[in-house]
């Protein structure tokens, strides 16, 4: 008998590994925040004595969902204008807003409440880029979740720095303070091609090569920002981006709902990662990500819901099950998008992009213990004949009962245990008053 922290039993468990191996009636033991041993569990309880056992009866046990694109403070901002495409809605709504409320407070309060709703949807790790992301770390650390912290690049100057010298200095300064952390990473966040002048994005390029990080960015979210980039430089972003070296595996590139067959090619050369948000692009009116020729061509694409104001909430089962209704109806083939293809992408894939996936991503001995539960009990889930059909098209994000992350218990039967959810509310009402009475008075 060996001593060991936590035993979770459950009718399925949901691997995400190479095979996408679905074990029925298996626990999963873990020690010290790793996952030791995945052993059927007419044998666990013999083999084992955990200081916390949980017997999760019709549930699946599975690998935390990770969001590979958010902004995440701008929660704070869901529903706030809905209905105009993208331009429009960036340079004559979010913007002045965002000069108007963001500052240290409206970022610590905008997140706390979008790890409080990613937590209760089953995520367990995020990408995020957003001004001051000192205090995103920070509340990530208080927590307990997992999280990608961008740190953002623009050419303007904003509440968080003056020029592209001042963001990159002080992204780096948190990528210090954070190096050793175990659920914290940086990674490099320009913006996009046409927020952020080439000699910051080589710049750039040159820091991501000798630390070897990601460097995650809008790009071609729009087919007008591609034709904007034609009339101007003669070049599509993604060739000018090319040319600065920056298409790379380091490369996480957001949206891409505007790719011609050289686009694919060369992402697929260079083993860049996509991330997709199908209900941003969606909302937005953006374009079609076109993720059957991705898929194809053996690119690694992962999901983001992208923040909460184009989307309007951060829920990855509904980005799934969009994404893979979506892939379909493209394609023209209902063949496209299988349900293991679409867990992959909001799992592992992520894990992958990030360069976490010896950490994170699936269920397999010796990686840590981020791992969510979900009820198949309720009468809305059944029958059952395949578990991972029901997690892609059937799954609702309430159904997440429980929420381990380096297998600490961070939702309980749909209590949050570290965050307090009825001040969260509180602080976001008054958030809500403010900024809802400065509307009406202008
Ligand atoms: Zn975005």
């Amino acid at each position: 008998m060996h001593n060991i922290d936590l035993l979770i039993d459950a009718r399925w468990v949901v691997t995400v590994n190479n095979n996408n191996d679905v074990l029925e009636q298996h626990s999963v033991a873990i020690d010290k925040g790793r996952i030791i041993e995945i052993l059927p569990s007419s044998v666990a309880s013999d083999r084992y004595i955990a200081k916390t056992h949980h017997q999760l009866g019709d549930k699946v046990l599975m690998p935390g969902l990770i969001n590979c694109h958010t902004h995440a403070a701008m929660s704070l901002f869901k529903g706030f204008a809905d209905d105009l495409p993208l331009m429009d809605w960036l340079e004559n709504h979010i913007w002045p807003a965002e000069s108007k409320w963001v500052d240290e407070k409206f970022v610590h309060d905008g997140t706390e409440l979008a790890i409080a709703e990613m937590l209760r949807s089953g995520t367990t790790c995020f990408t995020d880029m957003y001004f001051f992301p000192d205090i995103i770390a920070k509340v990530v650390n208080q927590s307990g979740m997992r999280a990608a912290v961008g740190m953002i690049v623009l050419d303007f100057p904003t509440v968080w720095a003056q020029n592209a010298e001042e963001y990159i200095e002080k992204g780096l300064r948190l990528r210090d303070e954070y190096r050793e952390h175990s659920r914290i990473k940086t990674i490099f966040a320009p913006h996009a091609p046409y927020t952020v002048s080439e000699s910051a994005l080589s710049q750039i390029r040159m820091l991501s090569d000798e630390m070897d990080l990601p460097v995650t960015m809008h790009i071609h979210e729009t087919q007008s920002e591609v034709d904007q980039a034609i009339s101007q430089k003669q070049k599509r972003p993604l060739q000018s981006l090319n040319e600065l070296g920056l298409v790379s595996p380091n490369l996480i590139a957001v949206h891409m709902t505007a790719l011609n067959d050289d686009d694919i090619a060369l992402l697929a050369e260079n083993a860049a990662n996509i991330v997709h948000c199908p209900e941003s692009n969606l909302k937005l009116a953006s374009g079609f990500c076109p993720l059957g020729k991705l898929l194809d061509a053996n690119i690694n694409v992962c999901l983001g819901t992208d923040g909460s104001a184009s989307n309007n909430d951060l829920d990855m089962f509904g980005e799934i099950k969009t994404a893979a209704l979506l892939a379909k109806a493209v394609a023209a083939d209902a063949s496209c998008a299988n349900a293991n293809d679409m867990l992959r992408m909001a799992t592992i894939n992520g894990a992958k992009a990030l360069g976490m996936s010896d950490e994170i991503g699936s269920l397999e001995v010796g990686k840590a213990a981020d791992m969510i539960a979900i009820d198949f009990s309720g009468l809305e889930s059944q029958p059952v004949y395949n578990p991972v059909s029901h997690l892609v098209f059937n799954t609702a994000r309430d159904q997440v009962s429980d929420v381990w992350v380096k297998g600490r218990h961070l939702l309980k039967s749909r209590s949050l245990t570290r965050l307090d959810e009825d001040e969260i509310i509180s602080k976001t009402r008054a958030w809500n008053d403010k900024i809802a009475s400065h509307q009406n008075n202008s």
